[in-house]
C-alpha cells in the first residue's frame, strides 16, 4: 500500500513514512494510491465485535507492513485503554431513526482522542524502533491541540509544540494543554486565529532547511493517520445499526472536513452510507463551495462553536483531489489560487462529482443555542455546541426511511459557557478530570511570526 501527493509531485511513501512526515514536501496531503474494499461479507463479521477488533480489521489494509498482527493488536488496546467507556464511541437515541455517536468518552473529551491516542502509539513505536526522535508541531483551534499533548506527553521519541490562538479556546481546552507538567509538551499561545496559526505551521512545513534540523513531523488532520483512525467509527456506528443489510446516512459537524473525509473513506471501502452531510456553523466555507461552487475564504467569525471557526478548510484538498480524476497538477492550481486569490472557483464536473457523496447544511448561532435547549428539553441530551450544529443540520436533511447517525463530537463541559446560556445547566466534568482548575498551568506567549516560533522551538527541544 502506497501513499502519493495531492499535488502529484511528491514521491510515494509507505504508511508509516506517510505518518511520519505528515504534510507531503510538495505541499500536498497524502492519500492511499488505492482504496482497500471490504465486502458485504466483511462488513457482516464485524457484528458483535469490540471496537478494538473492529479497528483492526478496517485499519489492517491501510497499513501494509508497518507493523505485525500483534504489534497492531496491541497498540489499539493501548490506544483505547484510557477511554471513559467500554464501547468506545456508543451510540445513542435521540428520536425516532435518528441516533447520536458519542465521540467524547477519551481523555479530553473531543473526538480528536480518537486518532490522537493512536498516532501517539504509532509514532512511539515507529521511532523506537528507528532509533530517532521527531518534533512535533500542531496548530489548533483547542481540541486537536488538548489531544496531541495528552497523547504524547512523557513520551521519549518526541518533543511536541502545540500552537493555539491566544484568547480564543475555551478554559478547559487551554487548561488541558497547560496542566501536562512533562517537560517534552509545550502549548504556545500565538497572537491571532486559528487559521494564522496554521499558516505558520504549514510555513515551517515548507522550511526544508528547519524541517530537516528538528525532525518535524506533523499531527495535524492534514496526517493520513489521523484520518483512517478516525473511519473505523463510521463502521462501527453502521454495523451496530445493520450495515451492510441497512444502509445508514451520516451527519457530521465539520470545519477541516477531516472527520466527514474519514466517512467518505469509510463509504469507498464500501460500508453503505446513503447520505453523508456536512454540517457548518457560520463560517460555512464549506457550506458555501457545496452550494455555489465558489471556494472562497471570509474573515473568521468567532462562534460559540469554535472548533469549527476557520476559514480554510485543509482536508478538502483530498476530496478535491478525487473530484479532479486525481489530477495533482489541478489541485495544486487551485491551490495556487486560494493562496494568491484568496479562493477558486470549481469545475462544474468536480462539482458534481462533490456533490455526489456530499450534502451540506449552515447553521446560525441563534439557531445552535435553540438546537441545545430543544435536544435538553425534548430528547434528554445535553448537546455541545458543535453536535448541536450537527443534530440541527440532520434534522433538516434527513430522510426518515434512513437511519441517521450525528456524530457528537465533544462532551458539554468542554463547552460549559454556551451550554449553559442555552439551558440554564452548566454541564459538570467527568469525575476523572474534577481537579483540572485546581491543577497549575505552564503557559508560553509567541508572536505570530515564523522566525521567532522556529527560534523558540530550536531552543526548547531535548538535544
Ligand atoms: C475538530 C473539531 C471539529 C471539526 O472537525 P474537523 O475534522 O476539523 O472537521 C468539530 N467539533 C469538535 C468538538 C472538534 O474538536
Amino acid at each position: 500500500m502506497k501513499y502519493v501527493s495531492t499535488r502529484g509531485r511528491a514521491p510515494a511513501l509507505s504508511f508509516e513514512e506517510a505518518m511520519l512526515s505528515g504534510l507531503a514536501r510538495d505541499g500536498g496531503l497524502y492519500v492511499p494510491e488505492s482504496v482497500p474494499q471490504m465486502s458485504a461479507g466483511d462488513i457482516r463479521a464485524l457484528h458483535g465485535l469490540s471496537y478494538e477488533e473492529t479497528a483492526f480489521r478496517v485499519m489492517r489494509p491501510f497499513l501494509g507492513d508497518t507493523f505485525d498482527d500483534a504489534t497492531l493488536g496491541d497498540l489499539i488496546a493501548r490506544a483505547y485503554a484510557p477511554f471513559g467507556h467500554g464501547a468506545r464511541a456508543p451510540l445513542v437515541q435521540l428520536a425516532p431513526g435518528h441516533f447520536l455517536l458519542e465521540l467524547f468518552h477519551g481523555p479530553t473529551l473531543a473526538f480528536k482522542d480518537f486518532a490522537m491516542q493512536l498516532i501517539g502509539q504509532f509514532f512511539e513505536e515507529a521511532l523506537t524502533r528507528r532509533g530517532t526522535r521527531v518534533t512535533i508541531v500542531g496548530a489548533t483551534s483547542g481540541d486537536t491541540g488538548s489531544a496531541a499533548i495528552e497523547a504524547f506527553r512523557g513520551l521519549d521519541a518526541v518533543d511536541v509544540f502545540i500552537l493555539y490562538p491566544h484568547g480564543r479556546v475555551s478554559e478547559v481546552q487551554r487548561r488541558q494543554m497547560t496542566t501536562p507538567d512533562e517537560t517534552n509538551v509545550h502549548a504556545v499561545a500565538i497572537d491571532g486565529h486559528f487559521d494564522d496559526a496554521q499558516a505558520r505551521l504549514k510555513d515551517m512545513f515548507n522550511d526544508f532547511g528547519f524541517r530537516d534540523e528538528v525532525r518535524l513531523a506533523g499531527v495535524n488532520s492534514i496526517n493520513w493517520a489521523r484520518v483512517l483512525a478516525q473511519v473505523v467509527y463510521f463502521f462501527s456506528a453502521a454495523v451496530s445499526l445493520g450495515a451492510p443489510d441497512r444502509a445508514v446516512s451520516f451527519t457530521v459537524p465539520t470545519g477541516n472536513f477531516g472527520d466527514i473525509f474519514a466517512g467518505y473513506i469509510a463509504r469507498r471501502m464500501g460500508l453503505p452510507i446513503a447520505r453523508l452531510v456536512i454540517a457548518t456553523n457560520q463560517n460555512d466555507i464549506l457550506h458555501r463551495a457545496m452550494t455555489g461552487g465558489d471556494y472562497r475564504t471570509g474573515t473568521v467569525a468567532p462562534s460559540i462553536s469554535p472548533s469549527m471557526d476557520i476559514q480554510v478548510s485543509s482536508n478538502f484538498e483530498r476530496a478535491l483531489f478525487d473530484a479532479y480524476g486525481r489530477d495533482g497538477g489541478a489541485v495544486a492550481q487551485l491551490m495556487d489560487e486560494l493562496k494568491t486569490g484568496g479562493g477558486f472557483a470549481i469545475s462544474q464536473g468536480a462539482l458534481q462529482a462533490l456533490r455526489e457523496h456530499f450534502a451540506s447544511g449552515r447553521v446560525s448561532e441563534e439557531e445552535t443555542s435553540a438546537m441545545i435547549a430543544r435536544a435538553h428539553a425534548q430528547m434528554g441530551e445535553l448537546l455541545c455546541p458543535h453536535s448541536a450544529v450537527g443534530v440541527k443540520v440532520a434534522e433538516e436533511q434527513r430522510d426518515p426511511a434512513v437511519p441517521m447517525v450525528t456524530l457528537a463530537t465533544a462532551h458539554p463541559a468542554k463547552f460549559p459557557d454556551a451550554v449553559e446560556a442555552a439551558t440554564g445547566l452548566r454541564p459538570a466534568l467527568p469525575e476523572r478530570m474534577a481537579d483540572l482548575f485546581a491543577r497549575p498551568e505552564r503557559i508560553t506567549r509567541a508572536e505570530n511570526d515564523l522566525s521567532a516560533l522556529e527560534t523558540l522551538i530550536r531552543e526548547r527541544i531535548r538535544k
